[in-house]
């Protein structure tokens, strides 16, 4: 039935007494699927998963498994989980942790110029850019940093302290890439380096988690017993990377301490039976790690509304 009879039908549907034309029809939603953002507790804190949107899809391979020997495993693998390796979208999905008194977001996105969706999901979240107290970047890559300005090059967070691991941001300040120029180098003054270990909220601290980038951090919370360990890229492509204990990424900068570093992490959350969230995984990123095989899997969490 093409849209010209189905309207004509709904019509004769309406004079007998039917639903009203605006309900037969349908109407547009008003959101994206899943409203752009993913709520859920980790004690007392209020975590917000906001995607920053999805990439066009593209070819997963060599960039999200990079290995030379793996690429056919790689590919089958891939196929047997139903991903196209010739087309497959990729997630950004930064975090917020609200603990009444602070809000810190956890990596800032691509930027409204590269079609980042952040802010617009943020609000439907409930949170202006001005409510922000804290941001904290996990490394110095321009789907993580290039929210932090806007066209004009000013911060959008304004009133947030910024935070960010010191190898990296030392790293970023003497390397820097076109995204460094335009949205780190205007802030460096307002950034404060932090270390392994450090506490920069109650309950949340900073751990290395260097190879990706020079000087990656990650962060982990604990709140009233709950844990919430929240990777950015160091947890890398959430089937390529858990399954094969020794693939890389083509942008992971160390190839061989990123591996070492994925082993540690990927054990520890998955022995502590931490919740974890990942920037790339599959939307909205927040699951489990278990042991299988050799390797690990990712385990989504039940969906609450
Ligand atoms: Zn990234």
């Amino acid at each position: 039935m093409d849209r010209r009879r189905f309207l004509t039908g709904a019509g004769l549907f309406l004079a007998a007494g039917g639903l009203p034309l605006g309900r037969a029809q349908g109407r547009a939603p008003k959101g994206v699927n899943g409203g752009g953002f993913y709520r859920f507790r980790v004690g007392g804190i209020q975590a917000v998963v906001l995607s920053d949107g999805q990439s066009p899809p593209g070819p997963l391979l060599p960039n999200w498994g990079a290995n030379p020997e793996l690429q056919e495993a790689f590919r089958r693998t891939l196929v047997e989980h139903f991903l196209d390796p010739e087309a497959t979208r990729n997630n950004f999905n930064p975090v917020l942790l609200d603990l009444g008194e602070a809000r810190l977001l956890v990596d800032t996105g691509r930027g409204a110029g590269s079609g980042g969706r952040l802010l617009a999901h943020l609000e439907l979240a409930g949170y202006l850019p001005e409510d922000i107290t804290h941001v904290f970047l996990t490394h110095g890559h321009p789907d993580h940093i290039g929210g932090l300005v806007d066209g004009e090059g000013r911060p959008v967070f304004a009133k947030a302290e910024h935070l960010m691991g010191r190898v990296d941001l030392e790293f970023w300040l003497q390397n820097p890439s076109p995204a460094v120029q335009r949205a780190l180098v205007p802030l460096k003054e307002r950034i404060r380096p932090v270390e392994d270990g450090e506490e920069i909220l109650p309950g949340v601290r900073a751990v290395a988690s260097f190879g990706h980038t020079p000087g990656h951090m990650s962060l982990e919370a604990i709140s009233e017993g709950k844990r919430l360990f929240i990777f950015g890229d160091a947890a890398g492509h959430y089937l390529l990377s858990l399954r094969f204990p020794q693939a890389y990424l083509a942008f992971d900068m160390d190839k061989a301490q990123v591996v070492r570093t994925r082993a540690r992490l990927f054990q520890k959350v998955s022995e502590e039976r931490s919740l974890i969230t990942a920037y790339h995984f599959p939307w909205p990123a927040v699951g489990y790690i278990r042991r299988e095989g050799e390797g690990y899997a990712f385990v989504p969490a039940f969906f609450e509304f």
